[in-house]
């Protein structure tokens, strides 16, 4: 098999729903070694990053649901370390981590997030005779904002893993690029019944399409920003004490486009000096964000060349480094407020994408939600059969 080119990211409107496959993805099961895919719930070794199906850890998926609310815990074969959560990235894991985009001394909004299990992360790495534990009685005071970047290619053909992908990462705001969605097709066939939908679906044409869900706790509106020559959407989403947030999904379909960046910069220039995040697939394969530099052979390089000024010029910083699709970067987080981004990371995606994940260090006013589970479930252990 040839290594996908450069320009193979010039993927307008392909008319194949592409799923994961092992050529495509670094995330295999720790135990089976098969690709982890939304096809089935996974879950993240918070310690290690090595991914697993459930039913390789033993959890039912009845009692998945509950996991979070539990007493179970689950061990990880790689680093033999016991997890308790199934939330991918869950908050407990991020009271350990630096902000690496910090650039303020953030130690007041530090301390009012505090959390009171920091001790359960210092565990010993190996254990040579593991003992289930009970998951920390205390929970954080307050949760960060959870985004997921996510280009589908046709939610409607992936609604299992759509919902299996929400479920296990618990977004409060799903930006999703390449929707396939039509009028006719309704919100309520997205399965997501605690989201506010927004919707740009592409007119006119087949594929294409972006949309931002947030989570009902959490106040949001769309915007009136009008953008009728590119794939854009813009939501508000209310915060507590400080200046709104506002969030965009952007599809820039091609490589060789020239019409997406100018349309975003005309709604950015429209809107007064606000804490934005932007994400979507960009498109841009010559990028090497890690590096912050252009590949060799990078295409089109005038047209990178203006991406990088258009982030200057508006004081975005671009979040993801590691590859999206195949070796290249497409799947982008701009924000011009880099210092309240707790982490940004990659995980296993629903078409031949990953999802990036970002996590914002800010106070988000939440509606009153339902009391958490109180149901105790039976421990699994990897390799024993539940009692
Ligand atoms: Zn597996
Ligand atoms: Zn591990």
């Amino acid at each position: 098999m040839g290594t996908p080119s450069l320009l193979d990211d010039s993927h307008p409107d392909i008319n194949e729903t592409n799923t994961p496959s092992e050529a495509s993805t670094p995330y295999l099961c720790g135990t089976c070694r098969f690709p982890v895919t939304w096809e089935s719930k996974g879950v993240l070794c918070e310690n290690c990053s090595v991914w697993y199906h459930i039913c390789c850890q033993n959890i039912h998926s009845d009692d998945y649901s509950h996991l979070d609310s539990s007493s179970v815990v689950w061990y990880c074969l790689s680093c033999n370390t016991q997890n308790y959560t199934q939330v991918a990235f869950s908050c407990a894991a991020n009271a350990t981590n630096h902000n690496p985009y910090s650039t303020l001394d953030t130690s007041e909004d530090s301390a009012d997030h505090s959390i009171d299990s920091l001790d359960e992360r210092a565990l010993p790495k190996y254990m040579s005779s593991p003992n289930p534990k009970s998951r920390p009685l205390h929970r954080p005071k307050w949760k960060p904002i959870r985004l997921i970047n996510v280009n589908c290619q046709s939610i409607p053909s992936k609604i299992g893993a759509w919902k299996n992908l929400i479920d296990c990462t618990e977004p409060d705001i799903v930006v999703a690029t390449e929707t396939w969605l039509k009028p006719d097709i309704h919100n309520a066939e997205l399965e997501m019944d605690e989201y506010a939908v927004y919707r740009r679906d592409r007119r006119n044409n087949i594929g294409g399409g972006v949309l931002i869900a947030v989570h009902k706790s959490i106040n949001s509106t769309e915007t009136n920003i009008e953008t009728d020559d590119a794939e854009l959407l813009w939501v508000k989403v209310v915060l507590k004490n400080q200046p709104d947030l506002l969030i965009a999904a952007c599809y820039r379909p091609i490589v060789s486009d020239k019409t997406t960046i100018p349309a975003l910069q005309r709604t950015i220039d429209s809107m007064n000096n606000k804490n934005m995040i932007i994400s979507g697939d960009f498109n841009y394969p010559g990028f090497d964000w890690s590096k912050r530099e252009l590949k060799a052979g990078c295409p089109y390089p005038s047209l990178h060349e203006e991406f990088q000024t258009f982030l200057e010029e508006n004081s975005l910083t671009q979040l993801t480094t590691e590859p999206t699709r195949h070796e290249n970067t497409l799947d982008l987080t701009l924000t011009n407020i880099p210092e309240r981004i707790n982490r940004s990371k990659v995980m296993p995606g629903i078409s031949d994408h990953h999802v990036t994940y970002t996590e914002l260090d800010m106070k988000i006013h939440r509606r009153q939600q339902a009391p958490p589970y109180s149901m105790v479930v039976q421990t699994c252990k990897l390799g024993g059969i539940p009692p």
